[in-house]
């Protein structure tokens, strides 16, 4: 067996956002002596193929909207061209950058980074593979966490299914396709849809029901969807799924699918040939390789670590945190729940209690428009204490913003704000909003729900004039 040449207080399996969160809290604030394994590369998926390119990539097609937008206000160009693979190029430097600060923070705080793969040998003990190819090695700790994320999932049951990409892919691509189609329906496929679409690509999004983003209050779903499809996204309602795909030509690699043609065949015999083809059905938990069944841990019904309200798995003193768990599947709720775990372990005795609260959690879907939303649906809410202890606020309009677009143009931009009310106080439960710039006005609506306000506070706020908010004070 190999040799044992490391003891930890705290190991952390996986250096993403929750592992950073959890490692930082564990060692910088409180000294334990704490390892970060990681196999992939520093910052997880939120810095290298997540939030963060996809961010970037959302402003870069949200300059383009802009462009287009400017054409109505007066302004006069000709076509304009852009440079997606010099863009591409500094979103890749910019996330060198990133990951080099987190391990520069990581050393400040005195953490080990170890690059490397781990498995468990027993509840205490990892087996670590180094990448670099070295040979393999034991270490220890009283206390171990395991962060090691989601994986995209791809429907292997589906003939040919290898020929299409993933979120994890999209970020290598560097000149762009003519057609792109994107099977899913949630922030993923909705997202990068937008983008691809923004920037002049042939967007197909194929969706099993009748809308997208189905988890959402269903303002949200019909609006948004009935807007991608005016603003030229090709949305396949109902899908009947596909049946096999056929690689006719391959591109040139994995930055270049402009050659690249693929026959999709659908369930009912219909078919579509496009360039490429990017599954977004969802995630699946990082679990591979790690040895859990050397630890006979209980895994939920979709392969997540299932955890207490702790992080506790069901083994003692290990951990789980971030996706591997499968709740609230967000960057910052992975950082949250690993900086409270540090809290507990290794922090004073009045944190010992020390645990993320998971209500009331805001996100935003970087759409075109954005999306934002926090707490229950209306359905929900409904379902939960009764339609008549519910009332709902709800108001549809246009922003200032397309003022000047000629009428039609302008009936194709929604802005559309719901509150759900607990009645007698009007207790905000849920806010869902989508529009111009709604994404920076969750985070303080988020806030505001999360400490209890009602309809009243809201209306008893003085509202900033001209921006849309203002819209929610008179509304009833
Ligand atoms: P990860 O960040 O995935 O980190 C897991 C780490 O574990 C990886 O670095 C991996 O290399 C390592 N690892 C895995 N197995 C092992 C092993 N056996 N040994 C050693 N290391 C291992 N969230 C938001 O809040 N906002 C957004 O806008 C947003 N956009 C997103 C866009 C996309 C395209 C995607 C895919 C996700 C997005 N997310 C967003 C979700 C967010 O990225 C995740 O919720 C977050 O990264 C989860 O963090 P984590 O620490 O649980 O896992
Ligand atoms: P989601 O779970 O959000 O959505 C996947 C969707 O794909 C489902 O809602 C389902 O929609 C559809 N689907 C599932 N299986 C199939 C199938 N076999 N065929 C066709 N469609 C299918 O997963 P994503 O991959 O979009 O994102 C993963 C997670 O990452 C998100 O849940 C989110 O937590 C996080 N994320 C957050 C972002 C943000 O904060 N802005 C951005 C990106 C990701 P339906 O049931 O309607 O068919």
């Amino acid at each position: 067996m190999a040799p044992v040449t490391k003891q930890f207080d705290y190991i952390v399996i996986g250096g993403g956002s929750g592992g950073s969160g959890t490692a930082r809290r564990a060692s910088g604030w409180y000294g334990a002596k704490t390892a970060i394994i990681d196999a992939g590369v520093s910052g997880g998926t939120c810095v290298n193929v997540g939030c963060v390119p996809k961010k970037m990539t959302w402003n870069y097609a949200s300059i383009n909207e802009t462009l287009e937008a400017g054409k109505h206000y007066g302004y006069k160009y000709g076509e304009v061209s852009h440079d997606y693979q010099s863009f591409v190029k500094k979103r890749h430097a910019r996330i060198k950058v990133l990951n080099g600060a987190y391990e520069s923070n990581w050393a400040k705080e005195g953490i080990e980074l170890i690059h490397g793969t781990a498995s468990f040998i027993s509840k205490t003990e990892l087996e670590i593979k180094p990448k670099d190819g070295s040979e393999a090695y034991r270490i220890t700790a009283p206390h171990i966490a395991i962060a090691t994320g989601g994986y995209p999932t791809k429907p292997e049951d589906i003939k040919g299914s290898e020929y299409g990409i993933t979120s994890d892919e999209y970020f290598l691509i560097e000149h762009l396709p003519k057609k792109m189609v994107f099977v899913g329906a949630g922030y993923i496929a909705v997202e990068l849809a937008g983008v691809m679409n923004a920037i002049g690509v042939e967007t197909h999004l194929f969706i099993r029901g009748n809308t997208f983003l189905r988890k959402f209050d269903p303002m949200i779903q019909e609006t948004m969807t009935k807007h991608y499809e005016e603003a030229g996204v090709i949305v396949h309602r109902n899908h009947p799924g596909i049946k096999e795909v056929i690689q006719l030509q391959a591109g040139v690699d994995e930055t270049d699918p402009r050659e690249k043609q693929l026959k999709i065949i659908s369930n009912d015999g219909s078919e579509l040939i496009t360039n490429e083809l990017l599954w977004a059905i969802g995630r699946s938990p990082e679990t591979r390789g790690l040895g859990l069944d050397k630890i006979d841990i209980k895994l939920g019904p979709k392969g997540h670590i299932v955890v207490d309200k702790f992080q506790n798995s069901s083994v003692d003193s290990i951990y789980a945190l971030g996706d591997v768990t499968g709740q609230a599947e967000l960057t910052p709720v992975a950082i949250a729940a690993g900086r409270q775990l540090g809290n507990r372990l290794f922090g004073p005795p009045e944190l010992k209690e020390s645990h993320l609260n998971y209500e009331l959690i805001p996100s935003v879907v970087f759409s075109h428009p954005e999306v934002g939303s926090t707490g229950l649906t209306e359905p929900e809410a409904i379902e939960r204490y009764g339609k008549e202890n519910i009332k709902i606020y709800h108001t549809k309009f246009s922003a200032m913003y397309y003022d000047v677009f000629p009428k039609e143009e302008k009936a194709k931009h929604p802005t559309e704000f719901k509150l759900v009310c607990l009645l007698p106080e009007e207790k905000i439960v849920g806010l869902h909003i989508l529009g111009e710039g709604v994404g920076e006005m969750t985070q303080g609506f988020g806030v505001a729900v999360k400490m209890g306000a009602t309809k009243k506070d809201f209306d008893s706020t003085v509202a900033i004039h001209p921006i849309s908010y203002q819209v929610v004070k008179i509304m009833n």
